[in-house]
């Protein structure tokens, strides 16, 4: 990609400008009037590089707002002297959507930190965009509720950042899509309009629902700088339960039947293959949940208000998915500290393969009969190119071997979200060769998304094509020329 030459350069005239407006000297980091200072430069660094160290960007200018009126004002200045920008939130988003590509400037929400209402009637949270979801869930804990998503970045990423990504998480099978809880927002347009649906409203039936077109749009159509949303009472019972699957069937069977005898109080289930378990034992030295070893693994997570009937509800289920033979062998937690260790089986498995080397990571929905097909399909390209060996070897070996050290498939089954992760030794080219854009047409052939969760930004920029068709794109293209005509608001982006 080039620099789009339409936006003009940073001047010191521009900072002074940004200075006169934000006043205090944390809501400014200034590269541009002090280009050879390295501490300034040491400042700005995190601001210009994502979270996996893949993206990195180069700007020379963060502004830290602390009110709507602010941003309004700096998005104003902005978009009349042609100068691009990418609003940030805790840059935790995994696909370069949050990090400049050149010297667009940071505009981070981080100081909008403010939880503006809540109603413990009605369930109904106002916040600021820049309040850390952690934050947010523990308020909400103080006063038995609950925030009704749930992710392993919730203490750096904000809400603001969740709206914008649409963040689904492990809740979501419980308490569906943001689509659904967030009632209203406040967000600014490129010419600093401010447009405030902070609606706390759960109907409103009047006309188009704008607020729709903020949830994912991954700040390239305006800042979101407040959220209401709807959040549920505090559950006051969680039960987990582990089991082994003999085949992907079986799985499928057991997310039926956990649907069927669990209905209300089911509130995750989750897919691991063995060669996840097996690299999670690796890194972790742990003792398995299950003594045998089998295929696949699943964790169903209940929530109910009486801990002792939904055990009881939970262990008959186990029961009978084991007598009628769609489950291999099962396990029960009994208390806190062991639903911890048996979530640790799936949350654990990101970090255990981040020791392998690198991870090229697809997060994707698929029609479930085929989830799990496409980690049997790769895996099968990769070794008929000749590049996968399993072989676990000592720091000491110096053999040269094909660089993928593993094919893996989890994730979301109750949401039929897959993440494939081929896990190599290194980054390599061949690889990459190889998977793309294998993966992207393999999912298009059957209808499904390449983008579950995370977004497009700028990893998945070129490949749009293969979930929406043009009159999808064309139509995108349209509302975010309406919004943001100068095409200021996080340019280079998907669109
Ligand atoms: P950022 O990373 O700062 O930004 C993300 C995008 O939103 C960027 O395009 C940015 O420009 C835009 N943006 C941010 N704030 C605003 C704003 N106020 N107004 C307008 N645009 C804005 N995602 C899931 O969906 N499910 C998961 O289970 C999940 N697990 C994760 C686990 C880990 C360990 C990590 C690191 C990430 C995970 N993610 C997951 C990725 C997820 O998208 C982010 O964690 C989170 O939603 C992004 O919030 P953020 O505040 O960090 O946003």
């Amino acid at each position: 990609i080039k620099r789009d030459a339409r936006f003009a350069e940073l001047t010191p005239e521009h900072v002074a400008y940004f200075r006169s407006l934000l006043g205090s000297e944390s809501a400014v980091l200034d590269g541009v009037t002090n280009p050879d200072d390295a501490s300034v430069a040491d400042d700005i660094e995190p601001y210009n590089s994502d979270w996996m160290r893949k993206y990195r960007g180069h700007t020379r200018l963060v502004l830290r707002p602390s009110t709507t009126e602010e941003v309004s004002k700096i998005l104003k200045y902005c978009n009349d002297n042609m100068l691009a920008v990418v609003p940030q939130g805790g840059n935790t988003g995994l696909v370069g959507g949050s990090v400049p590509v050149f010297d667009e400037i940071v505009i981070n929400v981080s100081r909008m930190n403010r939880i503006l209402d809540f109603d413990a009637v009605s369930g109904i949270l106002v916040v600021e965009a820049g309040v850390i979801l952690e934050v947010a869930d523990q308020y909400l804990a103080e006063r038995g509720h609950i925030f009704p998503l749930d992710l392993g970045a919730k203490g750096s990423c904000h809400v603001g950042g969740n709206v914008s990504t649409n963040a689904g998480g492990l809740r979501l099978l419980r308490y569906g899509s943001l689509h659904g809880t967030v009632l209203g927002l406040e967000a600014v347009l490129a010419d600093g309009t401010v447009v405030d649906d902070l609606c706390r409203l759960r109907k409103n039936n009047t006309g188009y629902d704008l607020k729709q077109l903020f949830i994912g749009a991954e700040g390239t159509l305006g800042i979101v700088t407040k959220v209401s949303i709807q959040c549920p009472q505090r559950p006051a019972a969680q039960n987990v339960a582990f089991f082994g699957l003999e085949s992907f069937e079986a799985a499928q069977q057991a997310f039926r039947e956990a649907k069927g005898q669990l209905g209300e109080i089911l509130s995750a289930f989750e897919l691991m293959d063995e060669t996840s378990q097996s690299l999670v034992q690796r890194v972790t030295g742990n003792k398995r949940p299950l003594e045998g070893r089998h295929p696949f693994y699943c964790l169903v997570e209940t929530s109910g208000s009486n801990a002792e009937h939904d055990a009881e509800k939970l262990s008959t289920f186990l029961e009978s998915v084991l007598e009628s033979g769609i489950v291999a062998d099962g396990t029960l937690a009994d208390n806190e500290t062991q639903v911890r260790a048996l979530w640790a089986w799936r949350e654990g498995i990101p970090e255990a393969l981040g020791h392998l080397g690198g991870t090229y990571k697809y997060d994707v929905s698929i029609p479930l009969s085929d989830l799990y097909k496409l980690v049997e399909d790769t895996k099968a390209r990769i070794a008929e190119a000749g590049l996968l060996d399993e072989t676990a070897e000592d720091k000491n070996d110096t053999t040269e071997r094909p660089p993928v050290r593993a094919v893996v498939g989890y994730g979301h089954m109750g949401d039929a979200n897959l993440h494939l992760n081929v896990s190599t030794r290194r980054f390599d080219p061949r690889v990459e060769q190889v998977l793309e854009p294998f993966v992207y047409e393999w999912i298009a052939e059957r209808q499904g998304s390449i983008s579950a969760e995370h977004g497009l930004g700028l990893m998945k920029k070129k490949y749009i094509g293969y979930s929406r068709n043009p009159t999808m794109v064309g139509l995108m293209k349209s509302i975010k020329n309406s919004f943001d005509p100068n095409g200021i608001l996080n340019p280079y982006k998907y669109l």
